[in-house]
C-alpha cells in the first residue's frame, strides 16, 4: 500500500507567524514520517504581509489554494501598524474571508490543563487540576453577521448603533450536530448556552438543541444561561465536558475558557464546515510585542497540528504522539517565557521546538 499523501496549505502570516509555523512544520513532518504518510506542503501569503506583496489581505490565490488542499494549517495575522487601513484591507479580515470562502461554520477549543502548568493560572489548583473541556462555537451567523447592521441617522439627526442577532433552524441545527458528535466521542456531556430567559433567538436555539437531543440518547444534555455559564467557569470548570454555544457568547467563553490554562500561547484551535478543508490555528494572536525574538511559545501552533491529524486526515495516533511529546517537555521542565515559573528551564521558541522534536523521537 502506498503512503497517503495529504496536501497541507501552510498559511504563516504575520509577527511570531513565521517563528511558529516553522516549529509546527517541522513536528508535522517528524511525525509523518514516523507514522507513514507524507505531507506535501503548499505556502500561501495571508494578512499584513499579503497586502504588503499584493495589495489585499487574502488574495484569491491564497483562498484558491486552502479551498484545493486536504487542510488549512495557519499561524497567525495582524500587527498594531495595519489599524489605520480601510476595513477591508486590514489582515483580520482575511481570516474573515478564509472562514466565508470554505464556508467553516464551527469552532472547536479544546481547553486542557497539562498537570505540568497547574501553577501558570490565576486560579487554585484545586479548580483547575484535570479541566478537559471543549467549546463549540458557531462561527459564521448570529449577531456578528445578522441583517439589519450599521449606524443609521432617523430625521431629526440622532444615531443608532444596530446589530441584529439571528439564527435560523438550519443554522443551529449543523453546529448542534457537530457538538453531539463531539460529546458522542468525549464524556456524553453536553452543555448548550444561551439567553433564552430574555431573547427570543435563544428560545429557538434551545428548542432545537433540544430536537436534536433525540438523535444522542448516549449524550446527556444540559442548557445555561450565558450569564451562569461565565461565572460557573471560573467556578467549578470541571463540571464542563462540551460547550455549545453561539457566536457572540462563544466569542467570549472561549477567551475566559482559555485563559483558565494560564496561557494564551498553549491553545489549539480548529474551524470546520460540513465538507471540505479545515482550519487548524491558535487561538492567540500574531504577538507583535516579542516578533522576531525567538521569544515565542509555539506548542499552540504545535497542538494545533494535532487537532488537524485528528479532525481532517484521520491520523489520531500521530495526534496522540504529539500531545504526549508536548506533555514529555513540560514534565521535563522546559518553559518559555510565557508559561515560566521558578526553577524551570527558560527556552525560546526554537529551542523548545527542538526538545519536542526529541521528545517525539525518543
Ligand atoms: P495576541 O494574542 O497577539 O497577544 C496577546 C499577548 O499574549 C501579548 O502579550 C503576546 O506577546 C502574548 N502571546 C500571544 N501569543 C503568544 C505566544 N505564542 N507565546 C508567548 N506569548 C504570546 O493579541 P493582541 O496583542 O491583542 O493582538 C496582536 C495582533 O494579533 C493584532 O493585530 C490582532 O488583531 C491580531 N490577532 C490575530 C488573531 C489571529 O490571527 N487569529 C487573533 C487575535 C489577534
Amino acid at each position: 500500500m502506498t503512503a497517503p499523501t495529504y496536501r497541507i496549505t501552510a498559511l504563516a502570516g504575520d509577527g511570531i507567524g513565521p517563528e511558529i509555523m516553522q516549529v509546527g512544520r517541522a513536528v508535522l513532518d517528524a511525525v509523518a514520517k514516523q507514522s507513514g504518510f507524507d505531507i506535501q506542503w503548499q505556502e500561501g501569503l495571508i494578512g499584513g504581509i499579503a497586502y504588503e506583496q499584493t495589495g489585499d489581505p487574502l488574495p484569491a490565490e491564497t483562498l484558491k489554494m486552502a479551498q484545493n488542499s486536504d487542510a488549512i494549517y495557519l499561524a497567525a495575522v495582524g500587527d498594531f501598524k495595519y489599524d489605520t487601513l480601510p476595513r477591508n484591507k486590514r489582515p483580520e479580515q482575511a481570516l474573515l474571508g478564509l472562514r466565508a470562502g470554505l464556508g467553516l461554520f464551527a469552532n472547536l477549543r479544546p481547553v486542557k490543563i497539562l498537570p505540568q502548568l497547574v501553577n501558570s493560572s490565576s486560579l487554585k489548583p484545586e479548580v483547575i487540576e484535570g479541566i478537559d473541556l471543549m467549546v463549540v462555537r458557531e462561527l459564521t451567523g448570529g449577531i456578528y453577521f445578522g441583517q439589519p447592521k450599521g449606524i443609521f441617522t432617523d430625521a431629526s439627526g440622532s444615531r443608532r448603533g444596530v446589530n441584529t442577532m439571528v439564527y435560523s433552524e438550519a443554522e443551529v441545527d449543523r453546529i448542534a450536530h457537530v457538538a453531539f458528535d463531539l460529546a458522542r466521542k468525549r464524556r456524553r456531556k453536553l452543555c448548550s448556552v444561551d439567553k433564552a430567559n430574555v431573547l427570543e433567538v435563544s428560545q429557538l436555539w434551545r428548542e432545537r438543541v433540544t430536537a436534536i437531543a433525540a438523535a444522542y440518547p448516549e449524550v446527556e444534555l444540559s442548557h445555561m444561561y450565558v450569564d451562569n455559564a461565565a461565572m460557573q467557569l471560573v467556578r467549578w470548570p470541571k463540571q464542563f465536558d462540551v460547550i455549545l454555544t453561539g457566536n457572540l457568547f462563544g466569542d467570549i467563553l472561549s477567551d475566559e475558557a482559555a485563559m483558565l490554562t494560564g496561557s494564551i500561547g498553549m491553545l489549539p484551535s480548529a474551524s470546520l464546515g460540513s465538507t471540505g478543508p479545515g482550519v487548524y490555528e491558535p487561538v492567540h494572536g500574531s504577538a507583535p510585542d516579542i516578533a522576531g525574538q525567538d521569544k515565542a511559545n509555539p506548542i499552540a501552533q504545535v497542538l494545533s497540528g494535532a487537532m488537524m491529524l485528528r479532525y481532517s486526515l484521520n491520523q489520531p495516533e500521530a495526534a496522540t504522539r504529539i500531545e504526549q511529546a508536548v506533555e514529555t517537555v513540560l514534565a521535563q521542565g522546559y518553559r518559555t517565557g510565557d508559561i515560566y515559573s521558578e526553577g524551570m528551564t527558560l527556552v525560546g521558541c526554537q529551542q523548545m521546538g527542538e526538545k519536542i522534536l526529541a521528545a517525539l523521537s525518543v
